[in-house]
């Protein structure tokens, strides 16, 4: 890339009478041009990820980052007259859900900055994730038409390159958009847009709401196969038209990942491809395919891990529903003749009660599956998948998720990237391991490092002040609960966490209590009832503490709205404390821990998913955990019983009354509902996922807190304690390890 040469473009670049969309296309354009010219030939073997969900956030400021022209072209609009931070309006890219499609976004950049080639295939949804707002406390879902007003300049509209997919009922085409992904290497993120009959292109106009609720199934296969067969089609049309119809070498050349399951009917569509078009046999197909093919799961909850009605699928995709009972088959015969057991044959099966299990499919025919943290993959090994792991050991290993440093760092706290410029030098930025050689004893440096974090505090109570309009206390302890909604997040038992605190602080029993505000982020998905009262029982908490006088000056609530990656930007760089509290065994990961952690959050959380790690790196005596470990919550799960244990504790029932003894307006029932989860059998056994039982534990770590953050000296140095022992957590050493131990990139 000439970057003199972009910065001569931008300069050129005629201010005056244009408006800020234009400027927008105008100066993304010649970035994308640029990166564009100097692509480079792709080497031979690449990597390629295949996932239903980008959550990129805003390119803008990113990408000018990556060409490392940011500063330059702020100072040449600027002389213009146009400040370019109003592009912070430009609306974020946010084709994914959650975690799994911000790990997609970062795997992205750190492949690119370490100039490892791995291309992406995925959707280009017309909607985004919903925008969310709040109504009387309610969430409110609002469509997210994401290229309405701005665009999509980022992009590149690939006509010649687009390719048919078929479904029984009728012909879709699959038209390639291409992002290019600036780093050492450029590589690609190509998105299909459906396009054909009004029918076929429904299939990219929305994405799929949530990974834990079933809704429109038939149009979520056809998103599935849609993408995946479009992106196996090229690749195996492209290795045709340069090597020949002998796929042996394809392996040589190709290396897939499906980043979940929702990928998994590419393998159905290259054996179908590779028999029926190229006439491999049957096992000749499926040998090349266990060559090619690799697995990530990112979730042991029941209700997301994807089984499809055989029925369904028939009707559809007749082919593939073929392809898959033949290769159910051809799994069965091998395991029969190895002589395994028939249960756990039966575990392993790829039909299971009328359904497809696409994990089975996923974990039969990869060379690699692997879990997202430590614990995480113990717990595949040892209950999901425990059958594939007693025969077939040397295809699981672990790799813990990570987060680029470049968005969660760089970009998002310059401020910190500063301190660290200045005592060691720009090469972290590379190597974020170097960060470990900071002093974190020197008063000088806890000093800097308490200024800056003071700072990013102030600049997100600014913003949360312009967007909601409400004022945080100032000198306050930041404590940001920031994920999707859901019941094993455990929002809950926070909220009631907070109640428990509230009455104690108007009782007059916490006199040296520090202000505190809670900070929470999160949407619901838009069919999750329970989700949503959980909302609503916040907002409601945050009214009565703000309504009152008694403790308004120490305690507050604020429950932002439409929480997506530019918000948590300036969430993660501005807050003292990271709560992580899931139910232990249930997060499989997280990675809102790791961007928290890298600016120097503590964590309250539970020992679960990667905080496991993150106290291995940063210390325990640094953070504060708290609850039932994955053990003790195995041991409890046929003793427990909430009703007994909310009689036997007053003050967990005291907070639980409030959901029905008229403390709050209730005249639909949510929150009576939000107590039979509690207290009752529902879809789930009554408190299936502990909240009264780590409820106390919980309020103990935060008071800990509290109390501790009066000796500023000690909480600051916990706190860079945690920021310079991140670099674990950096989706560099993720891609890195994937790269050597799973793509042989
Ligand atoms: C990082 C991120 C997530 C994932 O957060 P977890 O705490 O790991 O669940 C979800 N949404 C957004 C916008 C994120 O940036």
């Amino acid at each position: 890339m000439n970057r003199d040469k972009l910065l001569w473009k931008l300069q050129n670049i005629e201010g005056k009478g244009k408006t800020a969309v234009e400027l927008y296309h105008e100066i993304s354009s010649a970035c994308v041009n640029e990166i564009l010219s100097e692509k480079q030939k792709a080497p031979a073997r690449c990597a390629y990820y295949f996932s239903v969900e980008y959550l990129m956030g805003r390119m803008f400021f990113n990408n000018l980052l990556a060409l490392g022209i940011l500063d330059e072209a702020r100072e040449i609009f600027a002389a213009k007259g146009f400040d370019l931070n109003v592009f912070e309006e430009v609306e974020d890219a946010a084709l994914g859900n959650g975690g799994l499609g911000r790990l997609a976004a970062c795997y992205l950049d750190s492949a690119a900055n370490l100039g490892y080639p791995l291309y992406g295939f995925g959707i280009r949804y017309k909607y985004g994730l919903f925008k969310q707002k709040f109504v009387g406390g309610e969430q409110v879902e609002e469509a997210d038409d994401w290229l309405k007003v701005w665009g999509d300049p980022w992009s590149v509209r690939r006509s010649d390159e687009k390719i048919e997919v078929n479904f029984a009922d009728m012909t879709v085409t699959a038209v390639p958009y291409d992002m290019p992904i600036y780093g050492r290497s450029v590589n690609i993120l190509r998105l299909f847009q459906a396009e054909g009959s009004a029918e076929a292109e429904k299939i990219s106009e929305y994405l799929y709401p949530a990974d834990d609720c079933e809704e429109g199934k038939l149009l979520r296969i056809r998103q599935e196969y849609f993408f995946s067969a479009a992106a196996v089609g090229q690749l195996v049309q492209k290795y045709v038209k340069k090597y020949g119809k002998n796929f042996e070498h394809f392996p040589e050349f190709h290396v897939f990942q499906l980043n979940d399951t929702h990928a998994v009917f590419a393998v159905a569509e290259f054996l179908r491809l590779l028999t029926k078009e190229y006439r491999l046999t049957f096992p000749q197909a499926v040998e090349v395919a266990k060559k090619t093919f690799n697995y990530t799961n990112h979730t042991i909850l029941p209700e997301a891990l994807e089984c499809w009605d055989i029925k369904l699928v028939e009707k559809i995709l007749p082919e593939i529903a073929q392809i898959l009972t033949r290769l159910h088959i051809f799994a069965g015969r091998e395991w029969n003749i190895c002589g395994y057991p028939k249960p756990e044959i039966a575990e392993m099966s790829i039909v299971r009660g009328g359904k497809f299990s696409m994990a089975n499919v996923a974990v039969y025919i990869s060379g690699h599956v692997n879990g997202v943290a430590e614990i995480h993959t113990k717990i595949l090994e040892e209950r999901l998948f425990a059958a594939a792991y007693r025969h077939f050991p040397e295809k699981f290993l672990n790799v813990t998720n990570g987060v680029t440093q470049r968005r969660w760092l760089l970009l998002c706290n310059e401020e910190l990237a500063k301190f660290y410029d200045e005592r060691l030098g720009t090469a972290w930025r590379d190597d974020l391991s170097l960060i470990r050689n900071i002093n974190c004893g020197d008063a000088e440096t806890l000093s800097a490092f308490s200024t800056i974090k003071a700072e990013k505090k102030r600049q997100l109570a600014a913003y949360i002040e312009k967007k909601e309009g409400v004022k945080l206390l100032p000198d306050a302890i930041y404590i940001a609960q920031v994920k999707r909604l859901h019941e094993y997040k455990r929002q809950f038992m926070t909220a009631l966490a907070i109640l428990r605190i509230y009455f104690d602080l108007k009782a007059g029993k916490l006199p040296d209590f520090t202000p505190t505000v809670f900070i929470f982020g999160a949407k619901a998905a838009g069919s999750y009832k329970r989700a949503k009262e959980i909302i609503l029982f916040l907002n409601k908490i945050a009214e009565r503490i703000a309504n009152d006088e008694d403790v308004n000056a120490r305690l507050q609530v604020v429950f932002v709205q439409n929480y997506d990656v530019s918000y948590a930007e300036k969430i993660v760089a501005g807050s003292d404390v990271s709560l992580q509290v899931s139910t232990a065994g249930f997060e499989a990961s997280g990675t809102g821990n790791m961007k928290l952690m890298m600016n120097g959050a503590v964590t309250v959380g539970t020992m679960d998913g990667a905080n496991i790690e993150i106290v291995e790196e940063a210390g325990k005596e640094n953070n504060y955990i708290f609850g039932a470990s994955v053990e003790e919550i195995n041991a409890l799960e046929n003793t427990y019983d909430p009703i007994t244990f909310a009689e036997e504790h007053p003050r967990i029932k005291r907070v639980t009354d409030t959901l029905t003894d008229g403390t709050f307006e209730d005249a639909d029932g949510k929150l009576k509902d939000l107590a039979s989860s509690l207290f009752k059998q529902t879809y789930n056994r009554a408190d299936h996922y502990y909240v009264l039982y780590d409820l106390l534990p919980l309020v103990d770590a935060l008071l800990k807190v509290n109390e501790e953050y009066k000796d500023k000296t000690l909480f600051t140095k916990k706190q860079l304690e945690n920021a310079t022992h991140s670099a674990f957590f950096s989706s560099d050493r993720a891609i890195q390890t994937y790269a050597e131990k799973i793509w042989g990139i």
